[in-house]
């Protein structure tokens, strides 16, 4: 069926995304998906049962427009907990239908004809397209390679009067990198004196290594106060495909973000919402988190040590960077591409997010896997 008149599309140059891509070719070669970042193992069973059970004491009709007042005020305990600063759960916490929407949805809400908002690269593919899509323009910066690290006297020159929005993302997809306390720092010196709004993708807060600590912007006063914070439950539960998060941010942000929100979606998920709201009385079910994932890493590294593919710094985020250059001198994209076809492996390639690019010869595969999965997964790597 074709439409009668030419549509002049808003995306020209978007195509499909590279985790429905890759997912796809998977599925198609019968391949091992390490690409796409999703866990191929169940949710905790009370979770699935609580859902059930919001199911039979009602909750299935609309829930409150910024969620279920019980659950925003468990984030917003939660939150004090873990960063020792208070957020109203009337006023400043927003359950919406996952962190893609809320990311869009907090862009659509400020971000006007011409702002400019400044982003790292390689990013999380659906920053640029949301901030297109609202007429702002983004300002790319690169992460500096193997570290992903920032300069921030780069950033700074590149701040103008039109600056309406700095996107950052701790700890990183695709990288596995994380911020620092210096960062924070030089991050707050940019934005002092500026009416700079911060969106920090926190999706990953609860999956960090090696001891560190997830530098949050909630732990800086100064950048909390013109930040939102974009966190995902799908990540911390094992449940991507029930597509709910929060947003964190302070009043007046809140109240534009919801004015977006309740056009969009209206609200979220009830019976999951009411899930959330229990299961998140237990701190350990997010605390645990870290630990979890860290054994993962450490298993999968293990694993592929005796192969061909160079192991890249991952401090958090279930992902980790393989470097090729040993082994071809192949594009990632056709990498990713011939080791999903003729090894059966599937991964993501690193270029897709970078406007110009940039292939420093590296794939992303995801550790959120069993170790059965795992280990068939090194099995493959380590033979070519
Ligand atoms: N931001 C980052 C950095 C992510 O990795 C993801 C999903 N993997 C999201 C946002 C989106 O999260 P959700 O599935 O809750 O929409
Ligand atoms: N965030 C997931 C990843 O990085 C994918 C989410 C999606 O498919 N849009 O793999």
């Amino acid at each position: 069926m074709n439409h009668p008149s030419t549509i002049s599309s808003k995306l020209p140059k978007n195509g499909q995304s590279i985790f429905a891509v890759m997912s796809e070719l998977a599925a198609e070669q019968d391949a091992i998906n390490l690409s796409q970042g999703f866990p191929d193992f169940k949710p905790d069973s009370q979770l699935t049962k609580l859902v059930a059970e919001g199911m039979r004491k009602g909750f299935n009709q609309y829930a409150p427009m910024p969620g279920l007042l019980d659950l925003r005020h468990i984030i917003a305990e939660k939150t004090e907990d873990l960063y020792n600063i208070q957020y109203s759960a009337l006023n400043e916490v927003t359950v919406v239908p996952g962190a893609t929407y809320g990311i869009f949805a907090a862009i659509s809400a400020v971000i006007k004809e011409d702002d400019e908002v400044i982003l790292f690269e390689p990013a999380y593919d659906c920053y640029v397209p949301a901030i297109e899509l609202n007429g702002g323009k983004p300002i790319r910066v690169e992460l500096k390679f193997p570290n992903f690290s920032i300069d921030w006297a780069e950033v700074a020159k590149l701040v103008t009067f039109k600056t309406k929005m700095i996107i950052i993302n701790t700890p990183h997809n695709p990288s596995g990198c994380i911020l620092t306390a210096d960062d924070m720092k030089q991050l707050t010196k940019l934005v002092h004196g500026s009416d700079i709004i911060i969106l920090s993708d926190e999706v990953y807060e609860h999956i960090i290594f090696d001891n560190k600590r997830h530098e949050s912007v909630a732990l800086y006063p100064e950048l909390a106060e013109r930040s939102f914070i974009v966190s995902s439950f799908g990540k911390t539960y094992h449940t991507t495909g029930w597509k709910m998060g929060y947003i964190l941010a302070p009043e007046n942000l809140t109240r534009e973000l919801r004015k977006v929100h309740q056009y969009l979606a209206f609200s979220t998920s009830s019976p999951m919402q009411y899930a959330y709201s229990k299961i998140l009385l237990n701190p350990k079910t997010y605390t645990g988190l870290s630990s979890f994932y860290q054994e993962k890493r450490d298993y999968f590294v293990e694993l592929v040590q005796g192969s061909r593919f160079g192991i890249q710094p991952c401090h958090g985020s279930y992902f980790q960077l393989l470097k090729y250059d040993k082994i071809t001198d192949e594009r990632d994209e056709d990498f990713a591409k011939r080791l999903t076809i003729e090894h059966k492996i599937a991964s993501i390639p690193i270029s897709v997010f970078y406007r110009n690019k940039t292939d420093n010869n590296v794939l992303r595969f995801c550790f959120a896997k069993s170790n059965k999965t795992l280990e068939k997964a090194a099995e493959i790597l380590c033979s070519i």
